[in-house]
């Protein structure tokens, strides 16, 4: 069973998204283990702190190195060949070769969910891999770790219902997207779906939707 770990101060963000729809059926499914691991547990002294401020000045709290440490060592603990991400905007950027890849791979994953104005630098000595998911600013780490996973799961064989759904998937081919899909009713509204996809015909349905995959520059 695939384990995979994350470190986060707020781990009651990943209950809906871990509790439900394609990742709640491959824990059921003993496919993959989630194990959420609470920051400030490892917080230092009585008020369990796990920021300070930075060095030479500057806005906002870091992330203390202490903490971190010990929580990737209880990570490793369960899981010592587990490969470490660490979130971060200075990141590779996700895409889908990437979680096709990461999904077939095997092995365990422990996430860092950076916070606040970010982290003590030497936290990057524990990390194997560093992600970002796009060139934007989020709150947290938590966010893009929940993307991640999800597009990593949602393709190990056995959690998506058919065999041939991930092939189709935009991205799947590394650059196109997916033609456009209708379903019941044939006419809503006065738009009516193409009559291609209405007359049965494999070969000329086959031609249309590669007629109408979009390259991603395209968009
Ligand atoms: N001061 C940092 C900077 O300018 O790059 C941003 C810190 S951000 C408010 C707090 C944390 O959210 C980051 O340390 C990182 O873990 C996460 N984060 C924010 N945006 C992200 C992105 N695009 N991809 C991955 N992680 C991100």
């Amino acid at each position: 069973m695939r384990k995979i770990q994350v470190i986060t101060l707020f781990p009651e963000m990943f209950t809906g998204v871990l509790g439900s729809s394609m990742m709640w059926k491959a824990q059921k499914e003993a496919v993959v283990e989630f194990s959420i691991i609470n920051l400030r547990d490892f917080g230092i002294g009585p008020r369990q702190q796990v920021d300070d401020t930075p060095y030479g000045g500057g806005d906002g709290m870091l992330l203390k190195p202490e903490p971190l440490f010990a929580a990737v060592a209880k990570a490793k603990e369960s899981d010592p060949e587990a490969i470490v991400i660490l979130t971060t905007p200075r990141g590779q950027r996700w895409k889908q070769s990437l979680a096709k890849e990461w999904a077939d791979d095997g092995q365990g994953l422990i996430f860092i969910c950076g916070r606040y104005e970010g982290y003590d630098e030497r936290i990057v000595s524990l990390v194997d891999q560093q992600v970002s998911v796009g060139d934007y600013v989020l709150t947290g780490g938590e966010l893009p770790a929940m993307t991640i996973i999800d597009s990593i799961v949602r393709l190990i064989p056995g959690v998506l219902g058919g065999e041939t759904s991930a092939e189709i998937e935009s991205f799947s081919d590394g650059e196109t997207l997916e033609f456009p899909q209708y379903t019941r009713p044939a006419e809503f509204q006065d738009m009516k779906v193409p009559k291609v996809l209405l007359n049965g015909h494999h070969g000329e349905i086959a031609k249309w939707r590669a007629q109408n995959s979009f390259k991603a520059d395209q968009q």
